[in-house]
């Protein structure tokens, strides 16, 4: 193997790596070895040149991610162990048992960045195919070593590996990434989840497809749902939705401002539910529709937003956005009601959320309890050095 370029941090600069976290600011940089492109594996050294490991580099505020610690280069079978390990855990977790004909869920997320020690990479498992999602150009230019290690190390039971980067690499690294298969074709995208069906279109859905990281948070609402008029706002492909119908909902309704989210909605209860008059969409803004429905028409409401601080400097905005969502539905749910209230923006930490929540609670005048504090499932594990991997907070509270 090649010796790897070299990037030399200031003094001092190595102490968070030392913990294992795995970004290198720029700030930190002292010198790098000339050549270095975006991309690139590079080995990351102290200013006393002591090696830290090494990792990918790419132009920004976080200028290298970082692979391996304490070696000056990678194996050859670096991304097949990582592989391995990921794919260990998902099988310890009950959900990749490709061999088992009854099992109840097969999809779920198989490389969750940081939380699986490959930052900048993002593989779900849906079915036979696994959908790749780039953060970085130096997983965008290991994406073939990947594809074809999922499906040696599936048994090939992994047949399909879909592309999908074109928004999540650095616009400014004009890579230029097509949305594509590496590996097969589309065969068929029915996934399920906890026994339940679900049509996933990771060709045109947000994200992956689907949103897989609120499925411990479907099976909780689930035992909420009987007897209760259920209303489902921001429903994307109707995950909540589907669940609370099986729980025994006597009404649901599910909103998205999309009209294709809602197709989606729709087309999955039919799959599971069909003809069944129980269930209705509405495609329209989730405010507007808080704002006009009748007090007391829902005694469970879930609130599952798109991230409304996606950046840090838009914090203050998104924390108005959560309590004013939150505010409009004490004023409106039913006495005994079940609030579930969500937020995936990764920079508002948990104590921040539960204090937006509080503060709409007190505003209302309703007296509310924490029946469950939420989070992400643990196929998203979060790597303890790298606190940051923690984005998912919900909570489940009863509003009387
Ligand atoms: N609860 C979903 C995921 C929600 S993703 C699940 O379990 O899979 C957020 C959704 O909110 C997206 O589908 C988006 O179309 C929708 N959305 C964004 N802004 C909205 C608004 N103002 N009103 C209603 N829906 C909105």
């Amino acid at each position: 193997m090649n010796e790897l370029k070299t990037i030399r941090l200031k003094p001092g600069k190595e102490e968070s790596l030392g913990r294992r976290h795995p970004w290198v600011f720029s700030g930190a940089i002292a010198s790098m070895d000339d050549g270095i492109e975006e991309g690139d594996c590079v080995a990351v050294v102290t200013a006393g040149n002591v090696t830290v490991g090494v990792g990918h580099y790419q132009i920004g505020s976080i200028a290298v991610r970082m692979l391996e610690f304490g070696v000056a280069s990678l194996s050859e079978d670096f991304f097949r162990r990582r592989l391995e390990e990921a794919l260990r855990l998902r099988r310890t977790l009950g959900l990749a048992d490709f061999h088992n004909p009854e099992r109840l869920t097969d999809c779920y997320r198989l490389v969750h960045g940081e939380g699986d020690f490959l930052p900048g990479l993002v593989v779900d498992i849906y079915g036979n195919t696994a959908v790749m999602q780039a953060h970085s150009p130096g997983m965008h230019f290991a994406r073939d070593v990947i594809a074809s290690e999922l499906t040696q190390l599936s048994g090939a039971h992994i047949r399909n590996v879909y592309y999908k980067s074109e928004t999540t690499l650095p616009y400014k690294a004009m890579l230029d990434p097509q949305n594509e298969y590496l590996i097969g074709n589309y065969d068929g995208n029915i996934a399920t989840e906890n026994g339940l069906k679900f049509n996933i279109d990771w060709l045109r859905g947000q994200k992956t497809g689907f949103f897989i990281d609120q499925r411990d948070n479907r099976a909780l609402l689930e035992k909420f749902a009987k007897g209760r008029r259920f209303l489902n706002l921001f429903c994307y492909t109707g995950g909540f939705s589907v669940y609370g119908m099986r729980g025994g909902a006597e009404s649901v309704v599910s909103v998205d401002s999309s009209a294709k989210a809602a197709a989606l909605t729709d087309a999955n209860i039919a799959l599971n539910f069909p003809g069944d008059p129980r269930h209705r969409t509405e495609a329209t803004d989730a405010f507007r529709f808080l704002s006009e429905m009748k007090k007391d028409e829902y005694d469970l409401i879930v609130l599952d937003p798109p991230a409304f601080a996606k950046h840090r400097n838009a914090l203050k905005r998104g924390l108005l956005g959560y309590r004013r969502l939150n505010a409009k539905a004490f004023e409106k749910i039913a006495p005994g009601g079940i609030l579930f209230t969500f937020s995936c923006s990764q920079v508002v930490t948990k104590e921040m959320f539960r204090m937006a929540v509080f503060t709409a609670a007190a505003q209302s005048g309703r007296r509310v309890r924490i029946l469950h504090q939420l989070t992400q499932p643990a196929d998203h594990p979060v790597d303890f050095s790298h606190p940051e991997g923690e984005y998912l907070k919900g909570l489940v509270l009863y509003v009387e």
